[in-house]
Order: C-alpha cells, then structure tokens, then sequence
C-alpha cells in the first residue's frame, strides 16, 4: 500500500510544469493541458479526513482534505498531523499527473486544533487591541505553529461584521463596524507571509462571503436583508481589502442576501468579487453549504451546477464526496457546465498551489513544530490578551489591585478554568469547560502576581468570603460555545449560578471587581451598578496571566469596545450610530489614572467619559403650531474633558420630529434620533454648553427621551 513507503521520487526528467524556472501561469498552462475531466473534478473537491482514504486521492483524483470542526488525527501532537499530512499526500502524489493535495483547517486563534499549540484571544478581543500589527504578528505565529503541524491553509480569518450580538459566532468578528475588520486584515499577511511559498506560508480564507454576520435576528446561516448600497457599504469592505492583501481563497457564506443563498449567487461570487473586486485566488464552499441552495436536504446535480456556475471553485463536500464527483462529472457532461468554468476553477485551485510551492515540497515540513505553543508565542499571546481587556468601570479607582497586602478572594465559574477562557474552536469545534488545553488560567495569574505578597482565596461559587478580604475578583459569563449553538435568541444575561456568586461576593460589602469571560457584551444592566470595577475579556485563549496583568497593573489598559454594549437584550441589533442608547459606546474603554493609554487608531477617537452619571442636560421648549424651538445645556459632570465632543437625542417614535435647524434627524421604526451641536472643541469637567434649535414635527410637542453624550447617557432636569 501507499501509506507506509515515503515519498515517491521526483522523475528525473521533469515535464514543463514540474520545472520551477518557468512562469506559474506556463505551468499551469501546461498542467492543464495533460489533466482528463476526472483529474479536474478532482481538484474541485474537498472531504473531511474522516470520510476518506489516503488511496482514494490516487484513485479518484480528490485535490483536498479538510479537518472539519477541529477534527483531529488520532494522535493529537504536531507530528501525529504531520504525519497523517504525509499519508494524504503520498496518496495523492501517487497519481500519474502527481497534484499535491491541499489540506484545510480551521486554525482561527492560533493552531488550534493542535494539542499544545497556543491559543491566542479570539478576534473579538483582538478587535478591542485596535492593533493591526499585533494581529499581523499573531497571523505569523500562527502560520509557524499551522506549518510545524504540516498544515498549508487555514479557514481565516473570519471578516465578518457581527452586527447583531445574538449571533453565536459574534466572537470571530474583530467587530460591529467594517473598520475594525478591514484594519484587522493585517492577520492576512502575516499567516501568508511576505509571499506565498516563502517560510512557513499559509495560505489565507477571507470568510464567510458576504454579510453573515447581517442576519435578520442574528440568526445563524440566516437571512441578511439589505439593500446593495447598505450590503457594500458594511459587509464588503473587509473582503475588498482582504483581496488587495492577495489573500489566496475566499470562503462563500451560509447565509443568504434577501432571500437568495450565497452558495448560489453569481452576481455576488464572479461579478463582484473576481470581477469588480479582480479577486484571482479560488473560492471554496462552507460545509456542505451547496446542500441549502434548493432547501432540500442533500444536493442534487443541480445545485452543484449552480454552486459551480455561480463561481465557486471547490466545494466542501464534505463527507459524500463520491456523489459529488458523479453529480459533477455529469453536469459538466450534460452541458449544466460550461468546460471553460471548470478549467477557471483549476486554474485558480492549481495556480495557489504552485505559488505555495506544493510542487516542490508537498510534505510537511516539520522544521516548524518547535515553534508550537514555544516561549515566544506564549509571550504574544499574553501580550495580546493585555491589549485585549476592555476597562468599563473602575468606581474608586479600585483598580489596579495593590499586589502586596492582605487577603483577595477569587470566584466564578472561569476563574481557574482555560477551556472557558479560550471558547469555541478550541481542540474541538464547540470548545469544551475545563483543563482542555495548556496555558494559565486566570487564577493562576492572579496568585503569580501577589506570589508571596498576599493571600489568595478560591472559592468557585463565592462561599466562605467574609469582610476580612481587600478586595474580591469574580470571573463570569459564557462557556464555549461555535456557530448556530451559540444562537442566544432570548436573553443574553448571565446565567443563575453566576448571579447566584456575584450576589454573595456583593453582600460581603468587599470592593468587587468582575471579569467577564463571554463572546460579546451580555445583558449586565441590572447588575453591574453592584460592581466596583469591570473588565470585559472576551475570550482571552490560553494565556490568562495577561489578564491578572491588567488587574495587578502590570499593564494599564489600552483596550477599547469593538462592539456596542447594549442596555438590554431587546435593544439588539445595537450598533455605532445607530442612535440607541447604550450602556457602553463602541470605543469605550478606560484606563488607569495616570495611565498612557495608546493613541486610539480605531474610527471613533472621542475621548469617553465614566459610563454613569457623566453629564446632565436641562430642556425646555416652546410649543408653536407645528413646531418648537427648544433650549438645551448640557454639563460635563464627568472628570474628562471631551474633545470632541455629541450630544445625541431621541424622541420615541410616534413623535414625529422632521426637521430641525442646528441638528440632523435620523428616523428609524422606532425612535427619532437628533445629533446636535458637535463640537471639535474641549468640554472641560465641569463645564455646560447652551445651544438652541427650532424644528418641525407632527401630532403632540415631543419631548426628547434620552440624551446622549459621546455614548454615555445623561441626567435630565
Ligand atoms: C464553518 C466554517 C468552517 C467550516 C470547516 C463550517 O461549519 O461555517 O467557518 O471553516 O465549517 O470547519
């Protein structure tokens, strides 16, 4: 058998497509001409690695293999994927023609399928660094740790933009607004490396195509409805630049746009993408993904005809691939396929596997594997989680904790607990609670900063604490979860026993500091005027010392929301200028006093005011006819001057305001929102600005129901 007798040896005398001095498009080119239907089918096609033999790439001519969901060798190390790496692609160098094979994986926060291998915050928390090189440096760590495994492609990153935070996937999103994502496609660059094929190269996915992260109700593989102005203007930007980045392929989306599946939507696919946007790499279908254009359970030749024709250039099959070759071969046949599309999809599949130097060197190349989980990626990684803490309340200034000194107790479910600090995606495809991968949790941070300094006391449910304590960390929120079973469509509150221990840690009258360990901002509105502090951590992965390292103050925070923190779960979808009133505004985040956080790159630089109590605004207004003139000042009650400086307002819906002089009013089903006076000035603490407008509107006088200044809501008198 093929399996046990290493590589075959190159022929001596090499074909022109074998000779790595000719121009990639001559062979190419040259390749194409030697290739039969089936050989081109082939490459067309990708199986999971649990649904296939090694000996079936040399029969059936099959181009690629993916791990589906972290699906793993039996021996999960470096070299057990190495090895079965080797395998695969011994069957398919087997074949006359000698096509390496490409091997997909979801390595999407590091390698982290991998035993060992670092786990780096999911994009969610990188999104909050707003520190595009950072991300491009974890791509590179990333590319070195996917390659010491033997792996050459990996399904990242994630360009979504996650508008609605019910979507159980809003955590590979480096964020609500498409800035932040297109910033973050720096990961591209460094997971592909300065060129395809130089060291440690991994070719790249820009996923999922396009607007999954828009679904009506946050729903996963859902429906977003948008016009294409509004589609263009949020979704695509991420996938424009991913492109001009040269990211290699492009993974189509679950989820439909107004009604239509994207698996089968050919204006989306050829002429927007590889034709307005001149992407040239390949595209490759999600899992299973051609099963849903008709509805119907299963896919029929039809739809692979309508997958293939609308552009797609490989399909995921992922597990009844022979089917798939059949239902190909006879669409291409019957006529369903025009040849000229499948030789495009070969030349785009084949053109990035010459480019990666899968001709050259098709087997892994194991000189990587040390780098996994090494000292040097570890240290990234913790540097990143540092960024990656948002400080939303610091009544007090109780943070930084002092490291000498006293008693601290620590509570919560994923307090001493990486499986939930590192989240879905992570050794398996839903994660799991629990001591699944190495690193530290943040408990084990928190006792290294005090180490010999003061006590620590851990009780995971918050029992046994008592006044004596300086100060209490408690360590909530989500536990893993990926894709459509993170879905949250009723609330997004904590759950009771994390309720349950952050009441009796409140009743111990001990200055309560809350670290919330979740995939997005959750619904904390009812309880977060208990807490002395808190720190939005997103999904940190496996180095929970950098968290300890913000408490502790060996980093003051520099991290800012990449997301809009509702007020409650019914305000969803919330979003940046959207003119709801938020607990916290994207781009909220504080810092130590006197501490030097970075200059905010992100697209909303104001500076931001304590989230409570910052403001008040007195109102009063005339009543005319059909209008009113009103008279506002508003009063920075908070202990930052803001430069620049928004007041918003908002007038419920009904009241119909419709124009206004020295404001701009935006409507919306259900509220009125008018953002006034905008200063590119200081309002210094302590200080009011007075400003008038007149404006129109039907039925009754309206009053307005909230002001908000620079995202945080204001006292009314
Ligand atoms: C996900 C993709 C992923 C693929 C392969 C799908 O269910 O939507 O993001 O790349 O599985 O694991």
């Amino acid at each position: 058998t093929i399996a046990a007798c290493g590589p075959p040896p190159s022929p001596a005398a090499a074909l022109p497509y074998q000779d790595p001095s000719l121009p990639v498009a001559d062979r190419v080119a040259d390749l194409l001409g030697r290739m039969s239907l089936d050989d081109k089918i082939g490459q067309m096609t990708q199986a999971e690695r649990a649904a296939i033999m090694p000996t079936d790439l040399t029969r059936y001519r099959v181009g690629s293999v993916l791990s589906g969901g972290g699906s793993a060798p039996a021996s999960n190390t470096a070299s057990g994927w190495a090895d079965m790496y080797d395998d695969f692609q011994r069957g398919a160098m087997a074949a006359p023609l000698q096509i390496p094979m490409i091997y997909g994986i979801d390595a999407v926060h590091g390698d982290n399928n991998v035993y060992g291998a670092t786990i780096f915050p999911h994009n969610i928390g990188l999104g909050a660094t707003r520190d595009p090189d950072l991300v491009r440096r974890i791509g590179r760590a990333t590319a070195e740790e996917v390659t010491g495994a033997g792996q050459d492609w990996t399904f990242a990153p994630c360009l979504c933009v996650a508008r609605n935070d019910r979507w159980g996937r809003t955590y590979e999103s480096f964020g609500e607004v498409p800035e932040l994502p297109t910033a973050m496609t720096t990961v591209i660059d460094g997971l592909q490396g300065d060129t395809l094929g130089g060291p440690a190269s991994v070719l790249a996915t820009a996923k999922h195509y396009v607007g999954d992260g828009g679904t009506t109700g946050g729903i996963d593989q859902g429906d977003t409805r948008l016009s294409e102005a509004e589609l263009r203007a949020i979704h695509l930007p991420p996938f424009a630049e991913a492109v001009r980045r040269g990211v290699g392929s492009v993974m189509i989306s679950f989820s439909s746009w107004n009604g239509d599946k994207l698996h089968g939507n050919r204006y989306l696919i050829t002429d927007l993408l590889k034709g307005e946007l001149g992407f040239s790499g390949f595209t490759v279908s999600d899992w299973a993904g051609i099963d849903q254009i008709d509805g119907q359970r299963g896919f029929t030749q039809a739809e692979v005809a309508t997958a293939i024709n609308a552009g797609l250039d490989m399909i995921m099959v992922p597990n009844d691939w022979p089917a798939f070759l059949d239902r190909l071969r006879a669409a291409v046949q019957s006529g369903q396929i025009p040849m000229t599309r499948i030789d495009d999809a070969n030349r785009r599949i084949l053109t990035k596997k010459f480019q990666l130097g899968l001709f050259e060197h098709p087997y892994a190349d194991r000189s990587y594997a040390t780098t996994i989980g090494s000292a040097a990626h570890r240290d990234l990684a913790r540097q990143a989680v540092r960024e990656s803490q948002v400080l939303l309340k610091n009544a007090g200034d109780v943070l930084p904790l002092a490291p000498s000194g006293g008693k601290i107790f620590v509570a919560g479910k994923s307090a001493d607990n990486v499986g939930n600090q590192s989240g879905g995606w992570t050794l398996s495809w839903q994660g799991a609670s629990g001591d699944t991968v190495p690193g530290s949790t943040i408990l084990d941070g928190i006792r290294d900063a005090v180490a010999g300094r003061a006590t620590v006391t851990y009780q995971r449910d918050g029992t046994g604490i008592d006044g004596s304590y300086r100060a209490a960390i408690a360590v909530v929120g989500e536990t893993p979860y990926a894709e459509g079973d993170g879905d949250r469509p009723g609330g997004l509150g904590l759950d009771s026993a994390d309720l349950a221990t952050l009441q009796r840690l409140h009743a111990s009258g001990v200055p309560l500091v809350v670290v919330l360990v979740s995939g997005r901002p959750l619904d904390i509105a009812a309880q977060w005027g208990d807490w002395d502090a808190l720190v939005a951590s997103w999904l940190p992965g496996s180095e929970g010392a950098g968290v300890a390292d913000v408490l502790f103050g060996a980093y003051a925070p520099t991290g800012k929301l990449p997301m809009t923190w509702m007020r409650s779960a019914g305000q969803q979808p919330i979003n940046d200028g959207d003119g709801k009133d938020a607990l916290f505004r994207y781009g909220f985040g504080l810092t130590y006093p006197g501490g030097d956080p970075d200059p905010d790159p992100s697209p909303s630089p104001s500076q931001t005011p304590d989230p409570s109590g910052s403001c008040r605004v007195a109102w009063s207004t005339n009543d005319w006819d059909s209008g009113f003139t009103a008279a506002v000042a508003v009063t920075n009650t908070g202990s930052v001057a803001l430069n620049p400086w928004t007041l918003r307002w908002t007038f419920t819906a009904g009241q119909q305001v419709t124009q206004a002089w020295s404001a701009s009013v935006t409507q919306s089903s259900t509220a009125v929102t008018a953002t006034g006076e905008s200063w590119n000035a200081s309002l210094a603490p302590g200080a009011t600005a007075s400003f008038g407008f007149n404006a129109t509107h039907t039925g009754s006088n309206p009053r307005p129901t909230a002001f908000v200044l620079n995202g945080s809501a204001c006292v009314v008198s």
